[in-house]
């Protein structure tokens, strides 16, 4: 028997290896097997099982990490389709599929070391000093992981086995179960009885599930293969994630497990204890893993392997929650489905809804998106028929969206002397509030006190050292420091400039903290607090504001975008938003659909309780569409207008973005090396793509996914048609943040509607292009962040 392998370092091929006949019972696809390469031993995954090989000579596998396959065949798949669509090595994404704590080779069931005291018998012996502290540490706690006595007691583990040979402990090996929510009281809950669009939208995708289990998609269906793909549009309060719930106890019912994503920062003990509220008893009862980036590495192999298992059949998790190997899969749920925290920043650069939407397609699993502000591409998608859009047009509870009123800040600025924070319109809803006691929300994006340090006599502005941008001015620590990089510095008393020296340098531009200051200033007597990723240091930070704000310690919560998601507070009757317009001047065609979105989000947080809220929206460009569009709580209409204009200049959703970045710390070898790769691409778009190594999906199969309409007609002629036709090239140009952390990087961006047969040509140009050593390339297809 042969076994192929991908192997954890970076090499774009697979190697086979014999299989001896006593692991021949155990490897399998999926498998993680220890090999040797080289001189040295390698870890890496079991692609294949095969009777003969293509070569002679094979090495045979040293040894099978771990009982059961760790990546199954199915999500094997996917990572292969990973690795061709979003062009990384597959080892890069096969990578990605397993988590650290599952993929390290000690991180297998091992059972814990346990150092237990026992009953001493008689007189009680003279220690010396050392063993005598690490005993005083255990008989405090009696019992104790061997790992956090030593840790704790700062010893080895040869003082506790000498405590061991005294007879005063045992040490033993027991399997340790890590519950991150041991500690959550959780009530079961009951289904509650849908509304009418609830209603409709559940039996949707109730029948969706019946259906995919039916006929497995037969191909005379006339339903497009993605109409198991849903679109729950629903403002927020409108009972979705009620929706999610049942929905995940159809699938139970039919045998199947779920996934559930949601983005990082809604990963709350609230939002899980909902979900494990419903499943915690009753038939459907099942475990519910949790995986997020703040579990230890115990925790997290902890329950990753409950799900492997199968005793938990349902996950909760952000991004790469999407890997978990929950089989047979029923059902993945992407909550917030246009957050842009799905995407992943490094490779494999992929974005965890489109991922989902594959997944689905490749198990026969219903995917459900869900989103008061649905990301174009989402809606798109089901304008052209692809995805089932279902619709919650109503808050549960009939409550009236907040009244949003629109301040134009050029006319509130003319009295002021410097650039206004607060309208008097603002301040006034703000004294009402007090007043009557009711909470109010003040949100902006931005925090530090000033955003620059400029001199208005020579015109010096204080930059990073590292980096195109201004560094903000952070008054508590009397620091200029970078958001980007994290350098920091003192603040000068004079200008810097050696010929200038000017004592009256100015800063510039609004934070969060001179937000708080003011504020302070013209409510003396308001209870104000200050929440962004200066305060918020530590994990309970975040719980602990928001408790005093729920019970009412708070009048006035400032905050970034940390306070923009779901929170729901019934007495808060006021949000305002210092600067809507922040973010709509950016270099980056989502900057329209970002403050939409982020606008809608914010507005979203007011009036929730019995009092109608009010929301302030402070802006210099008040007409902007995006602005209006949020005001009326209009999605369709913004969405009509936006995407002409993204029609127009073919960007997403109406075509495909691959973002190729090049960096490096010699601004000419970067520009130089860029123009070379356009040379490079400029040939592609005269020809066919190669035809590459056989795909995970076909590439018919992937199409689906990419824009066209139709999968390109010509694509599976065997003749050398230019299926580029399309293709557009811009740059290279200067990345919109040219510098960053000391690196120069400069920007090519392709557009096309056929992204994955792009990908596929991509990874041959990236494979054979000679780059400079210290120059890099970053290839990000579909990328959410542009700068
Ligand atoms: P969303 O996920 O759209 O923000 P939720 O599912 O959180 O909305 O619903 C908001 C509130 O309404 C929750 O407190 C939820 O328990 C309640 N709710 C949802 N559906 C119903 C229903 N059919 N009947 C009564 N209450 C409901
Ligand atoms: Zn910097």
């Amino acid at each position: 028997m042969i076994a192929r392998v991908s192997l954890e370092i970076a090499l774009r091929r697979e190697f086979d290896y014999a299989v001896p006949p006593d692991l021949v019972d155990k490897v399998d696809v999926g498998s993680r097997v220890q090999v040797p390469f080289g001189a040295r031993k390698i870890l890496g995954v079991v692609t294949a099982v095969a009777e003969e090989s293509a070569y002679t000579n094979l090495k045979p596998i040293i040894k099978v990490i771990g009982a059961q396959a760790l990546v199954t065949a199915k999500v094997l798949k996917l990572a292969r389709w990973i690795g061709e669509y979003y062009c990384c090595a597959p080892e890069i994404a096969l990578k990605s599929v397993l988590p650290e704590a599952v993929r390290k080779e000690d991180a297998g069931w091992r059972e814990k070391l346990f150092v237990r005291m026992l009953p001493v018998a008689g007189e009680f012996p003279k220690l010396p000093k050392r063993q005598q502290d690490v005993w005083n540490i255990i008989e405090e706690q009696r019992e104790i992981l061997l790992s956090e006595l030593l840790e704790l007691a700062q010893t080895t583990a040869a003082t506790v086995r000498k405590l061991e040979d005294r007879g005063l402990v045992t040490i033993t090996n027991e399997i340790s179960e890590r519950d991150p929510y041991a500690r959550e009281v959780i009530l079961a809950s009951q289904p509650l009885v849908l509304n009418p669009s609830q209603a409709n939208a559940f039996e949707k995708i109730k029948a969706a599930m019946e259906r995919t289990e039916d006929d497995k998609r037969e191909p005379s269906s006339t339903l497009h293969p993605l109409s198991s793909t849903f679109l729950l549009h629903g403002v927020t309060g409108s009972g979705k994630t009620e929706v999610y719930l049942q929905a995940i106890a159809h699938a139970l019912e039919q045998g199947k497990g779920a996934i559930v994503l949601v983005p990082e920062i809604s990963l709350t003990p609230q939002t899980v204890e909902r979900f494990k509220a419903r499943f915690s008893s009753g038939k459907l009862q099942t475990l519910v893993a949790v995986l997020h980036s703040h579990l230890s590495a115990g925790e997290r192999h902890d329950e990753w392997h409950k799900i492997r298992q199968g005793r938990a059949r349902i996950v909760i998790g952000a991004r790469s929650a999407v890997f978990a190997p929950v089989e047979p899969l029923g059902l993945i749920i992407v909550d917030e489905e246009h957050e842009s925290t799905y995407k992943q920043e490094e490779a494999p650069r992929y974005h965890a809804r489109d991922v989902s939407i594959m997944r689905g397609l490749m198990e026969n699993a219903v995917v459900v998106l869900g989103s008061a502000t649905p990301s174009m591409e989402s809606y798109y998608n089901c304008k052209k028929g692809k995805f089932t859009l279902l619709g919650l047009p109503e808050r549960v509870d009939n409550q009236k969206m907040p009244l949003v009123r629109v301040v134009d800040m050029r006319q509130a600025g003319i009295k002021e002397k410097g650039p206004p924070i607060f309208s008097p319109q603002l301040k006034e809803a703000i004294t009402q509030r007090l007043e009557r006691k009711e909470q109010t929300i003040l949100f902006l994006n931005r925090r530090g006190y000033s955003t620059s340090l400029q001199c208005p006599k020579c015109g010096y502005v204080a930059n990073c050292p590292n980096c195109s941008i201004t560094l903000t001015y952070h008054r508590p620590e009397q620091k200029l420091s970078c958001h980007i990089c994290g350098h920091s510095e003192k603040v000068p008393s004079v200008c810097p400039e050696p010929k200038c020296k000017n004592p009256a340098i100015r800063f510039a531009g609004t934070g969060t903290q001179k937000v708080e200051d003011i504020l302070g200033r013209l409510f003396p007597h308001a209870r104000i607090k200050r929440m962004d990723a200066d305060v918020m240091k530590r994990k309970d930070d975040y719980r602990r504001v928001l408790n005093e704000f729920r019970n009412g310690a708070i009048d006035i919560l400032i905050g970034t975008q940390m306070i923009a998601k779901g929170l729901h507070f019934p007495n808060v009757t006021l949000v305002g938003i210092i600067y809507a317009d922040m973010a709509l001047h950016q270099p980056d065609f989502r900057a329209g659909e970002r403050t939409f979105q982020l606008l809608t989000q914010v507005a979203g947080r007011a009036g929730r309780g019995d009092v109608e809220g009010e929301v302030f929206v402070q802006a210099f460009t008040p007409f902007h569409p995006a602005i209006q569009y949020a005001r009326r709580h209009d999605f369709v209409g913004f969405y009509e207008q936006e995407i002409e204009f993204r029609e127009q200049l073919k960007y997403p959703p109406t075509g495909r973005v691959a973002l190729l970045t090049l960096k490096g710390r010699n601004e000419d070898k970067v520009k130089f090396s860029a123009e070379h790769l356009k040379h490079e691409l400029e040939k592609l778009a005269g020809r066919a793509p190669a035809p590459g190594a056989p795909v995970a999906v076909s590439v018919e199969e992937a199409e689906l996914f990419d824009l066209g309409d139709k999968p390109d007609p010509h694509g599976t002629s065997a003749a050398p048609v230019n299926v580029f036709r399309d293709l557009l090239i811009s740059g290279p140009a200067p990345a919109p943040l040219l510098r960053a952390e000391s690196f120069y990087r400069y920007q090519i961006m392709l557009r096309t509607r056929a992204m994955s047969r792009l990908s596929q040509s991509l990874a041959g140009i990236v494979a054979t292009l000679v780059l400079p050593d210290d120059v890099t390339l970053a290839v990000d297809i579909d990328p959410v962040n542009l700068s």
